[in-house]
């Protein structure tokens, strides 16, 4: 089965693929040649996941999902949130967002974090909802250099190593992504 995953970020591609591409068919927006950005204007990660998928399939009516994400830092009272990507500014630098949220929590005792991700499936023109989440803590610095985005500071609870420091079959394993993705998978395997 054709699916096309609606995100402009090679990175969370690259996972998706590597989670799911021996089971479908995962069709890039690079390959049907969608070159425009696609709005996340909402104050959910829902909503806005939401508004990413229906505007691809809106477009080609074709089953499709996108996914939103978000770091949810406790002592920061769950900032940046559904804003992570643009936290430091519309420049959307991680570079910049990692350095604001050490910043912000340098006072702080509390460094408890985590990653959460919807995952929105148009299939068959029904729409799904699908959430994966992550515990872990914001490091005192960056550590490692795979992954991307906040992946330097956060460190999953239970291991030793940032997620820039793992492997990406690590990574996906216990991520937020991967784990919103398997239930994704489960149920597209069900209804096909
Ligand atoms: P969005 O889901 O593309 O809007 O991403 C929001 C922000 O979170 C961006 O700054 C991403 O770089 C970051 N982000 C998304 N997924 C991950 C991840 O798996 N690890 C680290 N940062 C991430």
């Amino acid at each position: 089965m054709q699916l096309i995953f609606a995100t402009n970020n090679p990175k969370k591609l690259e996972e998706v693929q590597q989670l799911i591409g021996h089971k479908f068919d995962i069709i890039s927006l690079q390959q049907i040649g969608f070159q425009e950005d696609i709005p996340e204007p909402f104050d959910t990660l829902e909503a806005n996941a939401l508004q990413k998928a229906r505007t691809i399939h809106e477009r080609y009516q074709l089953n499709c999902f996108a996914e939103d994400t978000g770091l949810e830092v406790f002592a920061l009272n769950g900032e940046p949130g559904v804003r992570s990507a643009r936290y430091a500014g519309e420049e959307k630098s991680s570079e910049a967002n990692m350095a604001l949220v050490l910043k912000k929590l340098a006072d702080k005792n509390n460094r408890k974090a985590r990653f959460r991700t919807v995952a929105a499936l148009i299939f068959n023109g029904q729409e799904y909802l699908f959430e994966g989440k992550v515990d872990g803590q914001i490091l005192l610095t960056k550590r490692g250099e795979k992954g991307f985005g906040y992946d330097p500071i956060f460190e999953p609870m239970g291991f030793q190593q940032s997620f820039a420091e793992m492997d990406a079959a690590t990574k996906n394993s216990i991520s937020h992504r991967g784990r919103a993705i398997e239930k994704l998978v489960a149920f597209l395997l069900k209804k096909t």
